[in-house]
């Protein structure tokens, strides 16, 4: 067993456990990144599957995540638009199949102005609740205690309007069926995107894709800082007093001052923690729990929907693949289309064995874009749920009633540990912009108090 002093432990060589370290070492603190995988980047993985290049984790880049913006910049990271010309499609409630331009979908009148109606409300509520301190609205304990499902069930009696609505934050974002988060989590979510509006608009919140891949981000930030990063080291026991921490993994012990979780929430309690945690930490940590989303990539020999005058954007709460893009690769001739099988959908179609999953899901995008869908030349789910050390697709959020129960107290560090990802983060909550921000955020911390 190697054993090492370092100012800094950082568990965990995302994005967020990375741009922390580069941060402290800017600063002139020494570190240590330990990193289960033999890979870094958690969350974001660019592979090469049957010769198609793949983002077989996160990926998009929209205006507003311009923390993550700057970091691209900083790393001279070259980002192309999403192909976004040409019509969508949207199947509605009674299964009809109807092309449309603009982020309306297609329906009725009646159906569109209850949409309408409800994202004036959706607006409003995020812009007063806030990213920040959802916890500390007003109302936080009673858009805590009644399910996203249930609030859109009080607010109209429209079903397709609940439906796509619903769409937006539960199979789209938190992927989670609808009964199992609250309204406040829901607006949560919004807020962190802006604004509800932001969210409803496919070409923001899905503006640009990264030259190459988004993994090149961990994998530059970790190339700066060399011998610093330690793959295939999953740390299982964190030994703590007030102001000092040992880390101990599989080949490697590291004496630090301070110790940085950037793990997601579900995984804080893998490690044993000697003393163990406060009491409210165990009890928080338990309602922190990830999603499910299989994120299907389909490579065709050519983009065959642009020739029909199709964007490739894809939508309906009643498809088994709730929403689907043009994922093209930049200057690929090839076409790639990407779509998204979430929450008790992915749970059916995952008690079924492959070839009848891959029956399934294709049968669903040949529903939006013809028979022509059937026979990708390239076909890959990208299975989070199976991966030991994320356990689940996008992001975590909280259980009903967690976040106003202890929101306020998820980032408040223990001793000499500190706690950072994305599902942590105000603006960019779930995302890769998220990440970088409470990176940052959480090495100033550290700075602040090493230096007081
Ligand atoms: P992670 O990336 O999860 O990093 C945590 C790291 O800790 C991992 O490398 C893990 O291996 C390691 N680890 C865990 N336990 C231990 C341990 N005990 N010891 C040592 N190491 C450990 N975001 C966007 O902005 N745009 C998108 O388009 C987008 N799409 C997504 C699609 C998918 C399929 C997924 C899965 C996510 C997507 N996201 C997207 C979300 C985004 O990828 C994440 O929010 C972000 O990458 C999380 O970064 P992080 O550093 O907080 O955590």
């Amino acid at each position: 067993m190697t054993e090492i002093t370092r100012d800094v432990v950082i568990i965990g060589a995302g994005a967020s456990g990375l741009t922390a370290a580069t941060d402290l070492k800017a600063r002139g603190l020494s570190v240590a990144v330990l990193e289960a995988r033999d890979r870094v980047g958690g969350r974001l993985w660019t592979d090469t599957i049957e010769g198609a290049m793949l983002e077989i984790g996160g990926q998009w880049v929209s205006p507003d995540q311009t923390a993550l913006i700057e970091t691209l910049e900083n790393l001279k990271l070259d980002t192309f638009s999403r192909y976004r010309e040409g019509e969508s499609i949207y199947i509605g409630r009674d299964g009809k199949h109807t092309r449309y331009s603009g982020d309306r979908f297609p329906v009725d009148a009646e159906t569109a102005a209850e949409m309408d109606r409800l994202i004036v409300i959706l607006d409003e509520l995020a812009e007063s609740v806030g990213a920040t301190e959802p916890w500390a609205h007003p109302r936080a304990q009673e858009l805590d205690s009644i399910t996203w499902q249930a609030w859109l069930e009080e607010n109209t009696d429209n079903i397709e309007a609940r439906d796509n609505i619903g769409l937006f934050v539960a199979e789209a974002m938190l992927t989670k069926p609808r009964h199992a988060f609250s309204a406040l989590q829901a607006i949560l979510m919004a807020a962190s995107a802006g604004s509800f509006s932001n969210l409803v608009d496919e070409d923001f919140i899905l503006d640009k894709r990264v030259i190459g891949g988004l993994q090149q981000v961990p994998l530059r930030l970790a190339e700066n800082l060399g011998d610093d990063v330690f793959l295939n080291q999953p740390v299982r026991r964190l030994e703590y007093t007030d102001d000092s921490v040992t880390a101990i993994a599989d080949g490697i012990t590291v004496k630090a001052q301070y110790a940085i979780m950037a793990v997601p929430p579900n995984l804080y309690s893998r490690v044993d923690y000697q003393p163990p945690l406060p009491r409210l930490k165990h009890q928080m940590h338990q309602h922190m729990s990830l999603g499910l989303v299989i994120k299907v990539h389909a490579v065709y020999e050519t983009p065959f929907w642009r020739e029909d005058g199709l964007s490739g954007t894809v939508f309906s709460p009643y498809q088994l693949v709730h929403e689907a893009y043009d994922n093209t690769n930049h200057e690929d001739p090839r076409g790639t289309l990407v779509g998204f099988v979430s929450d008790q959908h992915a749970d059916k179609v995952f008690m079924q064995d492959a070839e009848a999953r891959k029956a399934a899901i294709l049968d669903s995008l040949a529903a939006y874009y013809g028979e022509k869908a059937q026979n990708p030349v390239v076909y890959y789910e990208s299975d989070w749920g199976s991966e030991e050390w994320t356990r689940g697709a996008y992001a975590t959020s909280f259980d009903m009633g967690g976040l106003a129960r202890y929101g306020a107290m998820q980032s408040t560090p223990v001793g000499p540990i500190y706690w950072s990802s994305s599902d942590l983060a105000a603006e960019g909550f779930q995302h890769v912009d998220g990440a970088i921000r409470v990176g940052h955020d959480t090495a100033q911390a550290i700075i602040a108090r090493h230096e007081s």
